[in-house]
């Protein structure tokens, strides 16, 4: 096989990128980390290291935390009028469009996705939640409020929405350049100035989205990216005495770390975490589009999405079929380096993740669950898994009750329409869930009745920039995307004059 460097599809521009000791941008300079160290960031698809990046500690996370607050309190980006910032913001999105190839390859060589998917979704994706955070820029408002205590016209009360303030930003490396896209878009319509850490796996597309950001012409500080790892980059900057919020992507066990980090200065807080969503499949479903939507609603990013449809429940009539055809569907996946053209699957993120994934595999089958297709590693180089669809599970087994965060996903029948909410409804987790029915009263009745951020019906993996996402439970705090993100990145001001 050849190896991704030497594939013929790399972009030269690609190639000098990652060839380029990776540094970390601090009050719009590319600066080495105060400590001279780098770390290594490695090519998922072979397990050798890709890139040497800066890696950014407390004292660099102090650096950009002071660089952004002299951005916010007395920069231009302070005196900026909306209309520039947005214009600013469309720019950024432009320039990403521009560079949509480069994009994709470096994501699909840092993070292992397949370059296909990359180019289709990741990339695009990012444009269009720029574009639409560059809209809202101009339309953050506050109200006239109408007294009820007071005599009329005795006072004129009204509320604005001004910036919270310096943010701090912390993501995962499932989505590394969207993510980052999602935390960036809302936090720069508000006005805000941010300190970004992106996931010690997949720095590199957050750093050339940096390059890109000093192109649009955004000034000095207003976004600072500081590479490194979680346990210090992002400690010290969820605890950071001078950062005014703190927003969190990953797992639901490091956002509780997040929340304790912040007790200190009362930052807000807000958290996207895992997830163990379910998928109901009724009887009366299309189970034509149900099948393929199950498949999907599990396999897609190779079940590295929080949103995972990880628990199939199929009511009895349609189980074995439903099952037969998701496995088939399984085994229809191309598992191969995200750089091949027929790639579907590529490998996961990391030796860590492999082995997480894979002790799961092990201990579900070890309780005796049964796997139709997949159940382990797929190959011996690189960090593969087959598609996997366990059956012969129970509410008790790890694998049905933990986020796994890879492909698998575990079958499991109902026989009593009256219970599958309770089912459904028996996890820690709330962030998304499926239903599938072509009764639109019993799908939106249950919809009605899940715990959960976000329900699809008769679809799933649906995404919008103007559609809210998060997490009931323990998935999470607040909503990204649409106008509710925007609650979080601007705090609310009653001004109430006498007249
Ligand atoms: P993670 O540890 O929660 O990492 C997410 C981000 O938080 C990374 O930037 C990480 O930095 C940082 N971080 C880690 N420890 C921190 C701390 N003490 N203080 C501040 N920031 C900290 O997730 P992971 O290790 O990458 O993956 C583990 C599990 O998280 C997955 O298996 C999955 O269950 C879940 N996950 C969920 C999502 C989601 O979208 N909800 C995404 C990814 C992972 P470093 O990467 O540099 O350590
Ligand atoms: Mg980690």
């Amino acid at each position: 096989m050849a190896t991704v460097a030497s594939a013929p599809t790399i972009d030269p521009k690609v190639s000098a990128f990652v060839a380029r000791k990776q540094k970390m941008l601090i009050n719009g300079k590319w600066v080495d980390a105060a400590s001279g160290k780098t770390f290594a960031t490695y090519n998922p698809a072979t397990g050798e290291v890709l890139a040497q990046v800066a890696e950014g500690d407390r004292e660099d996370i102090n650096r950009a935390v002071r660089a952004a607050r002299a951005a916010f309190e007395s920069g231009p980006w302070s005196k900026m009028p909306p209309a520039v910032r947005g214009k600013l913001i469309w720019k950024l999105a432009d320039l990403i469009e521009k560079h949509l190839e480069e994009f994709a390859q470096l994501e699909s060589l840092d993070n292992g996705k397949p370059l296909g998917i990359a180019r289709i979704a990741d990339v695009p994706l990012t444009v269009e939640h720029m574009r639409y955070y560059a809209g809202w820029a101009t339309k953050i408002e506050g109200n006239t409020i109408p007294l009820i205590l007071a005599p009329p016209n005795k006072f004129l009360a009204y509320t604005v929405r001004e910036p919270v303030g310096v943010v701090g930003q912390i993501i995962p490396w499932n989505f590394p350049l969207l993510m980052a896209a999602w935390k960036l878009g809302p936090s720069l319509a508000a006005g805000c100035t941010s300190v970004l850490k992106p996931a010690e796996q997949t720095p590199l597309t957050a750093l050339r989205l940096g390059e890109l950001i000093q192109e649009a012409g955004f000034p000095d500080g207003v976004v600072n990216i500081v590479p490194g790892f979680g346990e210090t980059a992002g400690a010290a900057l969820a605890a950071h005495p001078d950062v005014d919020k703190v927003a969190f992507t990953g797992s639901t066990e490091v956002g509780r770390l997040i929340v304790q980090a912040a007790a200190g200065n009362l930052k807000k807080v807000s958290l996207e975490l895992g997830g163990k969503s379910p998928n109901v499949i009724f009887a009366d479903a299309d189970i034509e589009s149900a099948i393929p939507g199950a498949a999907s609603a599990i396999f897609f990013n190779h079940g590295q999405c929080c949103c995972a449809g990880s628990r199939l429940y199929v009511e009895k009539p349609i189980f074995d079929k439903v099952v037969d055809g998701v496995s088939h569907s399984a085994e229809q996946i191309k598992v191969k380096p995200g750089f091949e053209p027929d790639s579907d699957m590529g490998p996961l993120v990391s030796q860590e993740q492999l082995n997480r994934v894979c002790g799961y595999l092990e201990s579900g089958l070890k309780e005796g669950a049964k796997a139709v297709t997949g159940g382990k590693r797929h190959g011996d180089k690189g960090y593969f898994v087959k598609p996997t669809v366990l059956v012969n599970t129970n509410e008790t087994m790890k694998v049905v009750r933990e986020e796994i965060f890879g492909p698998v996903v575990t079958a499991i029948p109902f026989s009593d329409p009256s219970e599958i909410v309770g089912k459904a409804n028996d996890t820690t987790y709330g962030l998304a869930a499926g239903v599938w029915s072509r009764d639109i009263k019993k799908a939106h009745t249950v919809a009605a009745k899940l715990r959960a951020g976000t329900v699809w019906i008769n679809c799933y993996n649906v995404f919008d920039p103007a559609m809210p996402f998060g997490g009931y439970k323990e998935s999470g705090w607040g909503r990204e995307m649409g106008h509710e993100v925007l609650e979080h990145y601007t705090e609310v001001k009653s001004i109430c004059s006498a007249l």
